[in-house]
């Protein structure tokens, strides 16, 4: 017998634990850096314990506690995973075990709600169904099928939430004003973002499985994601589990479009000063940096300024990996910080192209009663900067026929 299985409380939950992590604890060194760089760290003074948590993992053991901040304060930053030695994907070990405390009954009640309406409803925050697509009653738009090819994915949480949904409005004008041919599902499913968060593998397979069916039943050649927890879905979950399609954030695709003499803007306002906010899903874990910027830097009048922490140094907002759903002390929040680095730049906007970080630095600007700072999303910006198509090709479908 090896010293590793003498040290296992329980080798079947240790098979289980493997299965579920992808055995991605297993070559942890105990080093700590991973927990140095976690922003609990930071922020508590006192980080999650992480190193034990992978440590007890290789053993088969799962955090006790349903509040455990180590297993349900990760907001799957990936801060974590860009500077372990082994390469080691933090947070897949964290959503397995999240699992496995769903499994024995030990996950926080608030979570179990959440994923009982995803089940019910399709959505975290059991809204009904057909209710989904009401904010674009008035909108007429193109229903997805076979010879479009590219669908425009909006997702739960910009759909129904009355902030977020001007959002989805601000973009479905844009592409109106360039003409651009693009469909939308009626009915359109949940990714199963939040699904993953929580760990649930096996409700995750089958919505997925469903979801491919579907697509592949309206002929969805391409994806263009509103939010990037949905664009990490279909970019990096979905093609473990069948077809592939081309996926884009809206960013990447605006600014193909841009590059391709599609979409320009002609604003003659003020010059804004804008401050950019790089959302973990876009930024650390897909290395999509410059296209939201190309955005904005082609708007004219428009001053981008940084944070001190910017790009791959991005801290998150504090609004993934489900904790948008957890948050329940005001002032709990990383974004506190950021807004209050907006403040002292003295910029008229923080921009960034997440809905979840909009509603995050909404809520700190309010907590913190700072006034004179808008949030918008960058698909806002450029809806409300003149947006118009320099070039004739006004009925190509982007993506399959206009690039490469
Ligand atoms: S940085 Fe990587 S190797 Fe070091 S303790 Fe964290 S997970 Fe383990
Ligand atoms: S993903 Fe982010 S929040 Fe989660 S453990 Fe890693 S650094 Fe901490």
């Amino acid at each position: 017998m090896s010293d590793a299985q003498q040290f296992r409380t329980d080798d079947d939950r240790w098979e289980r634990i493997v299965e579920l992590t992808a055995g991605a604890a297993n070559t942890c060194l105990d080093c700590d850096v991973c927990e140095v760089m976690c922003p609990w760290s930071n922020w508590e003074k006192a980080g999650p314990d992480l190193p034990t948590m992978l440590r007890n993992a290789q053993l088969g053991e799962v955090p006790d506690s349903g509040s455990d901040k180590s297993l349900w304060g990760c907001c799957t930053c990936a801060s974590c995973e860009a500077t372990c030695p082994k390469g080691i994907k933090v947070t897949d070990v964290l959503l397995g075990l999240r699992g496995l405390a769903f499994e024995d009954g030990r996950a926080p009640t608030r979570l179990s709600g959440l994923l009982k309406s995803l089940q019910e409803t399709g959505n975290p925050q059991g809204h009904p169904a057909a209710d989904k697509m009401k904010w674009a009653k008035d909108l007429d738009l193109p229903p997805m099928h076979e010879e479009r090819g590219c669908l425009v994915y909006f997702g739960a949480a910009a759909c129904y939430d009355l902030r977020l949904q001007r959002v989805n409005q601000a973009l479905e004008s844009v592409l109106r004003a360039i003409n651009l041919d693009f469909g939308v599902l009626d009915d359109e499913p949940d990714s199963g973002a939040v699904v993953r968060f929580l760990g649930e593998q096996a409700y995750l397979e089958r919505l997925i499985d469903t979801n491919l069916e579907m697509f592949k039943e309206f002929g969805v050649r391409e994806i263009v994601a509103v939010s990037p927890y949905d664009y990490d879905m279909f970019m990096r979950i979905y093609p473990r589990f069948g077809d592939s399609f081309r996926v884009f954030h809206i960013t990447e695709y605006l600014d193909q479009l841009i590059q391709f003499d599609r979409l320009a803007f002609s604003h003659q306002g003020e010059t804004r000063r804008v401050l950019y906010h790089d959302p973990c899903y876009l930024g650390r874990h897909h290395g999509v940096y410059d296209p939201p910027r190309r955005v904005l830097q082609a708007m004219p009048g428009l001053e981008l300024v940084e944070f001190a922490q910017s790009h791959e140094d991005s801290p998150c907002c504090g609004g993934g990996g489900a904790r948008m759903f957890m948050n329940e002390n005001p002032g709990e929040c990383f974004s506190d910080e950021r807004v209050q680095e907006a403040k002292d730049l003295g910029v008229d906007m923080i921009v960034t192209p997440c809905p979840s970080c909009i509603q995050m630095f909404e809520e700190s600007l309010a907590n913190k009663f700072i006034e004179g700072i808008e949030v918008r999303g960058v698909i806002e910006l450029a809806a409300t900067w003149s947006p118009y198509s320099p070039s004739e090709q006004d009925d190509t479908v982007y993506g399959t026929q206009g690039t490469a």
